[in-house]
């Protein structure tokens, strides 16, 4: 079973999300609504096509039997109360396990920030209702992975064999409040807890002047059984340096697992010779099948489009949700 693991999806209504009118009139979220053809207004009729625009994708993608949609929490302070100021993106756990239900093709991400109360308590709701991964994005979201508070919630993961997907490096598409939290070393804590983590886009840089943390994913994927990292958005031009790193080493190799950050465009590496590139730019406008078609080109063996979904949370074993 092929299954791209990292699949993102807007919500602008009460109860599914919203986009502060910050990130919504970004040039990069702008874009993504010009190539996709996203409608500009807001509320209802933009959340309703871009669930359309994901799942007409998805079934046009012959190469995948499903893709996990990620929901995405509310930024909270230390305190553990919601910061409505700073939040910029939110995606409901309800509206993402709902648009997934009942479906082969689209599963449940589920997102929950670590510092709040009830954690744990919508942890264990999100696994009633089919989540098969746990997706933070630290720097975005403004939590420390390594900070104890994290200890129980890690526990409740592995109790659940809940994978955690966690973004790793920089980060441009959104707004990050604190970059500092961007190493992938702060999940130690985790991988010692018994947590399968996969490190989104490998502890990549977004752009040259950031740090570059794919020398400690490289430790950790050594060190660590557990530890896996994911190739979304490797085809952006600033991560895409990863490839020569991650491909090269047969440890990293055996670690990595689909993924394509859609709807984030993937850009044709030159390592896939410029004729490749050109072609799979000018002619394939289907994100998810230019994203695969380039990975294939590199050379991604079999082992690597299987390896994704052994590591999700399996659905049918899960408790039936309470009467
Ligand atoms: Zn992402």
């Amino acid at each position: 079973m092929i299954v791209d693991l990292h699949v993102h999806v807007f919500a602008d209504t009460p109860n599914h999300g919203w986009l502060s009118d910050e990130l919504h009139g970004r040039s990069s979220m702008r874009f993504i609504r010009w190539r996709l053809g996203l409608p500009s207004v807001r509320g209802a009729v933009f959340e309703q096509a871009v669930a359309a625009k994901l799942q007409a994708t998805v079934a046009a993608t012959p190469q995948l039997h499903a893709a996990v949609v990620l929901a995405f929490d509310a930024v909270y302070d230390q305190a553990g109360n919601r910061d409505e100021a700073n939040t910029h993106l939110h995606v409901t756990n309800d509206y993402v396990a709902r648009l997934t239900e009942g479906r082969a093709d689209l599963l449940f991400g589920a997102s929950i920030h670590p510092y709040r109360p009830d954690a744990v308590a919508e942890l264990e709701r999100c696994v009633q209702r089919g989540a098969v991964l746990l997706k933070w994005l630290p720097i975005v979201q403004n939590f420390n992975p390594s900070d104890p508070r994290c200890l129980p919630f890690y526990e409740a993961l592995a109790h659940h064999r809940l994978p955690l997907l966690c973004h790793t490096g920089g980060e441009q598409s959104l707004i990050a409040l604190d970059p500092s939290v961007a190493d992938p070393l702060l999940l130690e804590p985790a991988l010692k807890a018994g947590v399968t983590v996969i490190a989104a886009h490998c502890g990549t840089r977004s752009q040259p002047v950031e740090t570059d943390y794919v020398p400690a994913f490289v430790r950790l994927a050594h060190e660590y059984e557990h530890c896996y990292g994911d190739t979304s958005a490797l085809n952006l031009p600033a991560r895409s340096y990863a490839y020569d790193t991650i491909l090269e080493d047969p440890v990293v190799r055996d670690k990595l697992v689909h993924g394509s950050d859609w709807p984030v465009m993937p850009v044709p590496t030159r390592r896939i010779g410029w004729l490749q590139a050109a072609k799979l730019l000018l002619h394939e406008s289907n994100w998810m099948r230019r994203d695969i078609a380039i990975k294939q080109r590199l050379g991604f063996d079999e082992a690597y489009w299987q390896r994704g979904a052994t590591l999700l949370r399996r659905r049918d074993v899960s408790s039936p949700a309470p009467a």
